[in-house]
């Protein structure tokens, strides 16, 4: 196999101490978890992207690792002015590194907004729940759970992907597809796919708004 042409600098710029011989010519399954993390980051980082997409990055790491992990992701960020895309199920990750969150249910973007307003102000009834399952410092809390489960791909959708488990549904959820609008009909920037939106009108008036903008039959 063909070395790259120079693994040092690509294995230190992602803090592996480099020698040809400990590093280089290590088989992955003699590396730690950390240190195959650092690696794919090393990977990714050879042919000088632009945009780095690293998926569930910190999943199977204990938290040390995790914090140095995102840490050297930060930096690598500032260094080469490189845009970070997470993909993430850990609401920590999120909140420690992001700058504006898409939160996804079954394949579409159901809520975007800046993340220090997401976290404070969640608005689909999806990203109230997953803030609310996050375990409380109170010993002895009930942890919330969402009910039901995610679609199959083969199950029949209904028009709101989330009304079979939604607390708040009503009939038209299960009729009309919702669209992404501004939460309070005018800014951009905190964006939600749910009927109960814009909520500067009434409910009737946000399920015509939705039908108008889905272009009538919802779709
Ligand atoms: S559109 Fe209806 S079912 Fe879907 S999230 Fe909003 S309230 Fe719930």
């Amino acid at each position: 196999m063909r070395l790259i042409e120079s693994p040092g600098r690509i294995l230190e710029g992602s803090s592996i101490r480099y020698t040809e011989t400990e590093t280089v010519r290590t088989f992955a399954s003699e590396f730690s978890g950390g240190m195959r993390q650092r690696a794919v980051i090393a990977m990714a980082l050879a042919c000088e992207p632009e945009v780095l997409i690293c998926d569930e990055p910190t999943t199977a790491l204990d938290v040390t690792i995790q914090a140095q992990i995102l840490e050297l992701l930060a930096e690598i960020q500032e260094d080469r002015d490189l845009a970070i895309m997470f993909i993430t199920h850990d609401m920590g990750v999120i909140a420690n590194v992001t700058d504006k969150v898409n939160v996804m249910y079954a394949g579409e973007i159901i809520e975007t907004a800046e993340v220090e307003r997401l976290f404070e102000n969640p608005k689909h009834p999806y990203t109230r729940g997953l803030l609310e399952s996050i375990p409380g410092s109170q010993s002895g809390e009930q942890l919330r759970t969402i009910d039901g489960n995610v679609p199959t791909p083969t199950e029949s959708a209904t028009d709101c992907r989330f009304a079979p488990r939604c607390p708040k549904a009503f009939e038209e959820c299960t009729q009309i597809h919702p669209e992404l609008v501004p939460v309070d009909g005018e800014d951009e920037d905190h964006v939600a796919a749910c009927l109960l939106y814009p909520e500067d009108r009434s409910t009737a008036k946000a399920v015509e708004y939705h039908q108008r903008k889905g272009g009538g039959d919802g779709r």
